[in-house]
């Protein structure tokens, strides 16, 4: 990026600088150019005047005449060539060509009463033709051809060159070194920044970023304090997450561990007591092993949805079935379990996603009821989303704890909870299992009357 910032600036300052040199010598030479013609042609006018005064084209012996265009030929460090009608070369200042015939263009045309003008820029000279005219008439009678060398204009042409050139020369050195500086000012905040992004990296530093030159760099530490905060949060919950599950499974492990060794402490233990001490271990590696398998659930509960398998299921079904699945432990409580379906409904779900939300809402909707309680589970859909209700009868939900439930290893009530045989996974599963079908879950309780829990999913599955 330096170095492109470097070359943009010097190409932005060479640019006009050689515009600027290459203008002013077109400029300069035409108008030299042009004066220079003007002149000549106005010396040729007046000389012509004088040569059809003094008869000069049948008589080329005048001194006056002559001594007058030796002198327009030193000055003008020329060429001067009088002809007559018939194309004749009368006079000829370098004397090479009096007598010869010249049917040049120019002439041709200057006869016929026109006033040339050339300018051979590669041979540097200017050609000038200028019409004789019988004294008092329009008649022309011979031509006058001058031509000059431009080599003085030439010479300071080149030197407009040379000096602009070293000008141009200075000009670029400055900006070199300027655009060195700029570039290195405009490039050090993006230099700041990635130092602190790679300290940040490698752990040197916790700081957030203060990088205020530019609008865009304060624009970019903020993104990027944005991006750390969320990613100190994740690391944070994922800490939390590991040791909750550390201790999660060590739970069960200790009650088996010293319900083992309580019994090889002692000798001679009745049978009985192995058998009660065996179901007590056998009940721990249940509860371990139903830990594993939620788990395993929300760690597959993959929130981009690209695990999911889409199906257009009939959702009144499926329901029928999940209430069918969780029958005897609603018996066991004597739960009386209700289902209403207000219309039939199709949606495209994850089957064993859906089941695995709604059959932890139901389930708990038991675990956490009194004995003879009741369970209604409702069914309702719109042209967009599907809503089902699970409502219970049961103990109810403090307002402090309703905000954490969805919480992983979150419970009300540790002990009851875990008499009751929970993990505390359940409803984060069952909050996972409706986002990722772009869905919503709210829940509804007062202590000691009831809960209602709400879930609202699209009928479309919009895939991220
Ligand atoms: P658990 O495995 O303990 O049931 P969940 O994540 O399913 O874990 O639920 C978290 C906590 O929310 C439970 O421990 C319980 O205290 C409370 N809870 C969940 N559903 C209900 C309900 N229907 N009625 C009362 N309390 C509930």
């Amino acid at each position: 990026m330096r170095f492109r910032l470097i070359l943009f600036m010097m190409l932005a300052g060479f640019i006009p600088c050689a515009a600027l040199l290459f203008g002013t010598v077109q400029l300069y030479e035409s108008r030299a150019v042009g004066l220079r013609t003007a002149d000549i042609q106005n010396q040729c006018t007046i000389l012509s005047n004088q040569l059809a005064a003094y008869d000069y084209l049948t008589d080329p012996s005048s001194d006056v005449i002559n001594a007058n265009l030796t002198q327009l030929t030193n000055i003008y460090n020329g060429r001067v060539m009088i002809i007559d009608h018939d194309l004749n070369v009368v006079k000829d200042t370098y004397s090479l060509d009096e007598g010869k015939t010249d049917v040049s263009e120019n002439v041709v045309l200057c006869m016929r009463g026109e006033t040339t003008s050339y300018y051979d820029s590669d041979n540097h000279y200017i050609e000038v033709t200028s019409p004789i005219t019988a004294g008092g008439s329009n008649e022309v009678i011979g031509v006058m051809l001058a031509s000059v060398s431009t080599d003085s204009i030439a010479v300071t042409r080149q030197m407009i060159w040379a000096y602009g050139g070293v000008i141009v020369g200075i000009a670029m050195i400055l900006l070199g070194v300027l655009s060195v500086f700029l570039a290195d000012r405009m490039v050090r905040p993006i230099h700041k920044i990635t130092g602190a992004i790679e300290n940040v990296t490698e752990g040197y530093s916790d700081d957030v970023l203060h990088v205020d030159t530019y609008t865009e760099t304060r624009l970019l530490s903020e993104a990027f304090n944005k991006m750390l905060g969320r990613l100190k949060q994740l690391d944070e919950s994922r800490e939390e997450f590991v040791s909750n599950v550390s201790h999660e499974l060590k739970t069960p492990m200790t009650s088996v561990k010293v319900l083992a060794d309580s019994l090889l402490e002692q000798e001679n233990v009745p049978v009985e007591m192995y058998r009660e001490f065996m179901e007590d271990i056998a009940k721990e590696i249940d509860r371990e092993n139903q830990i594993i398998t939620d788990l395993l659930s929300l760690v597959k509960m993959d929130k981009t949805g690209q695990n999911m398998n889409i199906q257009s299921v009939n959702i009144n079904e499926l329901l029928e079935q999940i209430l069918k699945r969780l029958k005897p432990i609603a018996e066991k409580k004597n739960v009386e379990m209700v289902m209403e379906s207000f219309r039939p409904v199709t949606a495209e779900i994850d089957e064993m996603k859906f089941t695995l939300a709604i059959s932890n809402l139901v389930e708990n909707a038991i675990k956490y009821n009194h004995d003879n309680g009741w369970v209604h589970v409702s069914l309702n859909a719109d042209h967009k989303y599907l809503y089902i209700k699970v409502e219970d009868s049961g103990i109810g939900i403090p307002e402090a704890d309703q905000a954490h439930i969805f919480e992983r290893f979150y419970r009300v009530d540790k002990s009851h909870s875990r008499e009751i045989g929970g993990t505390g996974l359940g409803l984060a599963i069952a909050r996972n299992a409706v986002i990722v079908h772009r869905g919503a879950i709210k829940v509804y309780s007062s202590e000691g009357e009831g809960t209602t829990f709400t879930v609202r999913i699209p009928l479309i599955y919009a895939a991220a």
